[in-house]
């Protein structure tokens, strides 16, 4: 347990498995967060998946990459990152110089923790003359060893752009390396076994069943994120009628939420991307393909990690520079094939 409490608390910060808690997302609350970000000359950052609360006082509500850029750019020297751990490293190799913080250090990604720095050294070693491919859903450590990183959005892209004569080695997701190699008709891709855990909450089986209860509904699958890429793989396996299915970026499904003609739209992402739906199209219906898909990390920042996050600075994002070097190269080589889309 910590000591930390703030005026309009009434309990002290628990610590926990399941990461800090103890407060209260009240309208006080967001006047104290927004009070001590002021203070710490802070800007905060939230992607889709956070907590509504979280999403609601933030500056920023983003994919991962939207909001590293949109970090490089803040007048603000410090980065208040709500996400997962890996985004937040994305967010310090692409600002070396801002001090980058995360409300719980804790809060990983099973994607991206599939594949350590050390089994991927020895996958090159096997195949010595392969390109590195990999998803931004990787820690720096593997984003140093990576030749190219890629997005859903732009996986393709990056793929072709390399010599076809070259072996590949694509990581760490199974399901968009999957798409990749049938799209590409490549046959030199050595695919890591690498999946989200969330995943498991979208396979096809009920993707077909939940697009067959509800005929008229569009289907919006947003793979940006580990936990959707299985839902963009069966889609082109044939699962859900093509008409029907719309693959979209955050912006792209925001724009399309505001745009449907349809009553009803169906969601394969984790949870957390329908609050911004229901914001932004509030006469639609927005179902999750699986409501269970809500990923635990991201739920780590909570109420409670956010106040401690900027009352006492904690925790911060160390990335070592020469690792941080070598992956923004991986991360810019991307940027200079094509478009990237919003990252996760
Ligand atoms: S939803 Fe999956 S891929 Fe996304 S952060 Fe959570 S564990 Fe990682």
């Amino acid at each position: 347990m910590t000591t930390t409490t703030w005026a309009g608390a009434h309990t002290p910060i628990q610590d926990g498995p399941g990461g800090y808690t103890g407060v209260e997302a009240t309208p006080e609350w967001a006047e104290e967060i927004r009070r001590l970000a002021r203070e710490r000359n802070a800007t905060l950052l939230a992607h889709n998946y956070q907590l509504p609360a979280i999403q609601d006082v933030a500056d920023h509500v983003g994919d991962s990459l939207a909001l590293s850029r949109i970090a490089a750019e803040a007048e603000e020297d410090t980065i208040v990152f709500c996400g997962v751990h890996f985004m937040a490293e994305t967010a310090k190799i692409l600002s070396p110089a801002k001090t980058v913080l995360i409300p719980d250090e804790r809060a990983g990604c099973s994607l991206a923790d599939s594949i350590t720095a050390d089994q991927l050294r020895e996958w090159k070693a096997d195949h010595p003359d392969a390109v590195v491919v990999s998803y931004v859903n990787t820690t720096a450590e593997v984003k140093g060893l990576t030749d190219i990183c890629c997005t859903s959005s732009n996986a393709v892209d990056v793929v072709a752009s390399i010599d076809r004569d070259r072996e590949v080695l694509f990581l760490p997701d199974q399901f968009l390396g999957a798409h990749v190699k049938r799209v590409t008709g490549r046959q030199n891709m050595h695919i890591w076994a690498g999946e989200c855990h969330v995943h498991a909450g979208i396979n096809g089986d009920e993707l077909a069943a939940k697009s067959k209860a509800h005929p008229d509904a569009e289907l919006f699958v947003h793979p940006e994120c580990g936990c959707a890429t299985s839902a963009l793989y069966l889609a082109g396996e044939g699962f859900v009628a093509d008409d029907k299915v719309k693959i979209l970026s955050t912006g792209g499904m925001l724009d399309a939420a505001r745009a449907t003609g349809a009553k009803q739209v169906l969601v394969a992402t984790e949870v957390g991307m329908l609050h911004q739906l229901r914001k932004a199209a509030p006469g639609v219906d927005f179902q999750a393909v699986n409501d269970r898909a809500s990923c635990p990390y991201m739920k780590m920042i909570t109420p409670a990690a956010l106040l401690r996050c900027l009352q006492e600075g904690k925790d911060e994002v160390h990335v070592d520079p020469a690792v941080a070097e070598r992956a923004r190269q991986s991360v810019q080589r991307m940027i200079a094939i094509g478009n990237p889309g919003g990252g996760e």
